[in-house]
């Protein structure tokens, strides 16, 4: 009988396979279950479909869920960008991106056209995407009722019965007590017509790009558990009201380093700006982006701008719109401030207090303007609709 030996050193070393794929973070059943779900969650475009979510290497709140989404779609023969705040260079991203490249042996890149997969944080690529990316959100924060429900199940039958009518009475609260509808960051959303999404911390200023978008977006929630998607081509329309346009963070700006003024900026220090989009910035800088095709896709249509609101008055000032003059005149307080003036911060993402800027203001009641005529039957009243985003 032999005793059997310690294994030595060099022989583990001999075999190992230098050419064999690398080991991946998850195992084969976990990328099933994470494809099942989003597969899923394509079919019912806007609707919350749960998966068991994985310890990941990250900690929860850090991306587990766009990550595990990431490895789920991803192949050896893609090519992944990750971006944070719009920055490919950024700790969290560069780590990701390692983490993904060397877990899965795909290639690496900062250059959205050579990326089929592209995970984000609080950006969609300035780079206008085509069919053949997928773009994976890691999203904080799934349920868009969250906010104004706090029952899980209660969550859960609102949507199963399309009641989004609390959804609605909060954004009516909002617009009277701010004169704006002050949300920012993951803006509500109807998917398809059918089921209220939350955008991830995105700023609106990305919101359009999510409508009728020729690439698939797959949005991952680790620490809650569930993955969403929006597929090609669906109608992603932000909520709003009929006669309350939906408007993009704005500021009259340039980027100081590349000049662009139709870009998703954010403060740069000294009340200057810079693009949020690292990546494009660069390649404005060295000719090579193609400028016209993205300021055709950028929102300028929507941004803030006193005409567009209805009941604008000259000197760019608006005034109540008749939603809001009928409330005023039922509340009976003429020294109520009804609207905030110059409430604009400086888009940046996760400004809880970011509103579009200029914000309307109030004259006296003897200056405002007479309530807007409207068809019999809807005097006074501001139906709850989608407005197209396009
Ligand atoms: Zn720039």
């Amino acid at each position: 009988m032999t005793l059997a030996t310690t294994p030595r050193v060099d022989d583990l070393l001999a075999g190992i396979d230098a050419t064999a794929p690398p080991a991946g973070i998850l195992d084969e059943g976990a990328k099933r279950e994470i494809r099942r779900a989003a597969l899923t969650a394509v079919c019912v475009p806007g609707y919350q479909v749960p998966f068991g979510s994985r310890e990941m290497p990250v900690a929860r709140g850090w991306g587990s869920g766009g990550l595990q989404v990431t490895l789920g779609v991803i192949g050896a023969g893609d090519t992944v960008k990750v971006i944070d705040q719009g920055d490919d260079a950024g700790v969290n991203a560069t780590n990701l991106r390692r983490l993904i490249a060397g877990s899965t042996g795909c290639t690496e890149s900062a250059d959205s056209r050579e990326a089929t997969v592209i995970q984000t944080r609080h950006r969609v690529p300035e780079q206008p995407l085509t069919d053949q990316h997928v773009l994976v959100l890691q999203v904080p924060v799934p349920e868009p009722l969250r906010g104004v429900q706090r029952s899980v199940a209660e969550c859960a039958r609102m949507h199963a019965e399309a009641d989004y009518s609390t959804m609605w009475v909060s954004l009516y609260e909002d617009l009277v007590r701010n004169g704006v509808i002050t949300k920012s960051t993951g803006y509500p959303v109807l998917v398809g017509g059918r089921y209220v999404m939350a955008t991830t911390p995105i700023p609106r200023w990305d919101v359009p790009r999510l409508h009728q978008a020729p690439h698939l977006s797959l949005f991952g929630a680790g620490r809650e558990k569930q993955i969403y998607a929006v597929p090609p081509h669906t109608d992603v329309e932000p909520l709003t009201f009929d006669d309350v346009p939906f408007e993009v963070e704005g500021a009259d700006g340039v980027c100081v380093r590349c000049g662009s003024d139709d870009t998703f900026l954010v403060e740069s220090g000294r009340g200057r700006f810079a693009c949020s989009d690292t990546e494009w910035c660069a390649r404005v800088q060295d000719a090579d982006a193609d400028r016209a095709r993205h300021r055709e896709m950028a929102p300028l249509h929507l941004l803030p701008g006193a005409a567009r609101r209805p009941g604008a008055l000259q000197q760019g000032h608006l005034h109540a719109t008749s939603l809001q003059q009928s409330h005023l005149a039922a509340t009976a307080r003429p020294e109520w401030a009804l609207l905030v003036e110059g409430v604009g911060k400086v888009h940046g993402p996760g400004g809880a207090s970011a509103v579009p800027a200029p914000g309307p203001i109030t004259g006296p009641p003897s200056a405002r303007p007479p309530a807007r005529s409207s068809p019999p039957g809807t005097s006074g009243s501001t139906s709850p609709r989608a407005r197209p985003s396009a």
